[in-house]
């Protein structure tokens, strides 16, 4: 890895889904790397979207059924990352290292459920609300909130939603990617970013 000055990592949770490959579009033109955190009952459906995501940028766990962890039994909650690592590893030919709570929720027995998968627990530094914003003010607090090393997160699924409309979350990608590389941001997954730090 090469070290970057400032560096970014821009993420993605809740697919995949139809419009995850809109976003590889997006990032695609600008040859900007991400991190997809899927949900394996998403990566079951759409392994082919699973596969595309997998061939350009860093796939990671973000549970089977995407519950609220805090309300999950330790029990539950391993069960609930072991299925999503077999699915998505499956689905997109590619093993997760890292994983992400629904909701940025942790739960009891978390770290004894993702310590035989050897994943890493990872949240974010900035949230760009596009599950309820229109794209120019996900884009604007995005860019108002991003800082070098920082980790920012949006969805291109919305929860369970097997069909979600993830529009203003494609166009708030457009508007974010080339400006923050107007800025001087290096694009790297959140693996890539993690490495540089320690
Ligand atoms: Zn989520």
């Amino acid at each position: 890895v090469v070290r970057a000055l400032k560096p970014i990592a821009l993420t993605f949770d809740d697919g995949p889904h139809a419009g995850t490959l809109e976003i590889l579009r997006v990032l695609s033109a600008y040859q900007a790397r991400a991190t997809f955190f899927q949900c394996g009952m998403h990566a079951r459906r759409n392994a082919e979207i699973a596969r595309a995501v997998a061939e350009t940028h860093e796939v990671a766990n973000h549970t089977e059924t995407h519950p609220l962890l805090l309300r999950c039994l330790p029990g539950t909650i391993a069960r609930e990352v072991a299925e999503a690592q077999e699915a998505i590893s499956r689905a997109a030919g590619a093993v997760p290292r890292l994983f992400r709570c629904p909701y940025g929720v942790p739960g009891l027995g978390l770290g004894r459920a993702l310590r035989p998968h050897g994943l890493h627990n990872v949240f974010w530094t900035v949230i760009g609300n596009d599950w309820k914003w229109p794209a120019a003010r996900i884009a604007e607090r995005v860019l108002k909130a991003t800082r070098p090393g920082g980790i920012i997160v949006l969805h291109d699924g919305r929860d369970v939603d097997p069909a979600p409309d993830i529009s203003e979350t494609v166009e708030a990608v457009r508007r974010i990617v080339p400006e923050l590389l107007q800025r001087g941001y290096q694009f790297q997954t959140a693996s890539e970013l993690l490495c540089q730090k320690t």
